[in-house]
């Protein structure tokens, strides 16, 4: 059976990079219909916290991820959270020293970089040299007289190691290329270099799927795992699989400082869930050839690791916009209205809570669906509705308030207070007052538009009328004209 594991340390708002993981995880699992872990990799206190943790939790649930195990719905493995988890490090650690798989190291941080410049100096591989592999019982006593603290060191095996990554195929590492590293720091905490492999291990974690920068420690790992074998903590060693890097601007590697690599920003921006993993989702995966925009289920049905490509992958805000404003036009029309509920209220809308008639908005959503590409654009298509007087945008009043605009606009005010209130019989009021002005119709609405919307563009006007009625239309063009 499948399993897998979704692991972020908490430290911080959740970036794409992760989402991406977490997503194909995610997918993967419920593909083969397997189980997803979701463990809080939470060892390090000075850079983890409970509001990142929150957080976590948080956008998780708003992405629509489910997990089998992991914090809120426990599992067979509980805890979940690692920093609840000490004891079985430590105990892992110590089994991992009597067996002689680990040792103590006393070298001091001085020490190791002198040494590590010299090898440098000489072109030889840079990485921890051995030294504190063999230390005679005497020189342990002088060390620890000395007051020396000591780190635990994971002792590489003197061999080549090789294993199939399931994106990139075969790939071998040297030991000169893997030298020992530290598990447990001097203080008695442990390591990401132990943690992480050892809840695979105890977790029965089949596959690991992460990102590319991840890659250099998977050999540590699997030497790891035949030692945790060979104690009989863990039972097999799991497949790998490493996602490609994802570029921003200028081909740089997207960090997790980078504004455009932050979940909350697409969230703030109005991004629906499913539109942000539909497009995710391409990073580093396709669907089909000249396919790019498909339902989460679809993804899932269709996801394979054969299709994952080792290549970076770029990331482009436009690209990813478009896809959104798709995954809008395919909601019917309540999940439309619902989703720009929260958009239509105040913080995010400038009108008074009062202001806002849900039955207007009902009538307007459906010619709104079409033109946002995010959900809080909304606010500037419908605001003509909710807010007292129109905005004033200055380009557009002095684009379409030209001379003979006022004449436009009293005619199209005397047919519009006598025309039926619906949109053709409004259209036609409209018309008729440009044909009197020797206007075409585009012309003679651009004054209407923006006495009555403040702005040139927008819905289809005389719907958009229509629908704030004719009080309030006539009001406003009264106001352009005064
Ligand atoms: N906690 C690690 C991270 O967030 C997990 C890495 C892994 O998947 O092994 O980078």
């Amino acid at each position: 059976p499948v399993r897998v594991r979704f692991c972020p340390s908490p430290t911080g708002n959740p970036h794409v990079g992760l989402v991406r993981t977490a997503l194909f995880n995610w997918a993967f699992a419920r593909h083969h219909g397997g189980t997803l872990v979701f463990r809080i990799e939470d060892t390090d206190a000075a850079r983890d916290s409970e509001e990142s943790y929150e957080q976590l939790l948080d956008s998780m649930r708003w992405l629509g991820f489910d997990w089998d195990e992991g914090p809120e719905i426990g599992g067979p493995h509980a805890p979940y959270r690692q920093s609840q988890r000490m004891d079985v490090y430590q105990d892992v650690a110590r089994k991992l020293l009597e067996a002689g798989h680990a040792y103590h190291c006393y070298c001091t941080a001085a020490e190791l970089e002198e040494r590590r410049d010299a090898a440098r100096a000489a072109g030889k591989p840079s990485g921890y040299d051995g030294k504190c592999r063999v230390v005679s019982p005497e020189q342990r006593a002088a060390y620890e007289a000395e007051g020396r603290a000591s780190i635990v060191r994971f002792r590489m095996p003197d061999e080549t190691i090789t294993f199939t990554d399931l994106v990139r195929g075969e790939l071998t590492f040297t030991p000169e290329n893997v030298p020992d590293y530290g598990i447990v720091r001097a203080n008695g905490a442990p390591l990401y270099t132990l943690v992480n492999p050892v809840d695979d291990a105890l977790m029965e974690i089949t596959h690991v799927l992460r990102g590319e920068d991840l890659l250099s420690s998977t050999p540590r790992q699997i030497a790891l795992y035949k030692a945790l074998i060979e104690l009989g903590v863990a039972k097999e060693i799991p497949a790998f699989g490493h996602l490609p890097y994802v570029m921003g601007e200028g081909n740089k590697k997207l960090s997790k400082r980078d504004p455009q690599a932050s979940l909350n920003l697409y969230r703030e921006r109005g991004f629906l869930p499913e539109g942000l993993l539909n497009y995710l989702s391409l990073l580093g995966w396709s669907f089909s050839a000249d396919q790019d925009v498909f339902t989460i289920p679809e993804m899932v049905a269709k996801f394979d690791l054969a299709d994952v490509n080792a290549n970076p992958a770029r990331f482009d805000l436009k690209k990813a916009e478009s896809i959104n404003a798709d995954h809008i036009r395919l909601l019917d029309a309540k999940a439309f209205a619902d989703a720009c509920a929260p958009w239509l209220r105040a913080p995010h809308a400038n009108w008074a809570p009062e202001a806002f008639d849900q039955a207007a908005w009902e009538a307007i959503a459906p010619y709104a669906q079409t033109r946002v590409t995010v959900l809080s654009d909304i606010t500037a298509n419908v605001d003509f509705l909710f807010l007292d007087e129109p905005v004033e945008d200055e380009a557009s009043w002095a684009k379409a308030m030209k001379e003979g605009s006022d004449a436009l606009l009293r005619t199209a005010r005397a047919k519009l207070a006598a025309a039926d209130w619906n949109a053709d019989a409004i259209k036609a009021a409209v018309v008729e007052a440009g044909e009197e002005h020797g206007l075409k119709l585009g012309k003679a609405q651009a004054p209407v538009r923006v006495a009555v919307t403040g702005r040139t563009v927008g819905l289809p006007l005389f719907e958009s009328l229509e629908i704030l009625g004719r009080e309030r239309t006539l009001a406003r063009v009264d106001a352009a004209l005064a």
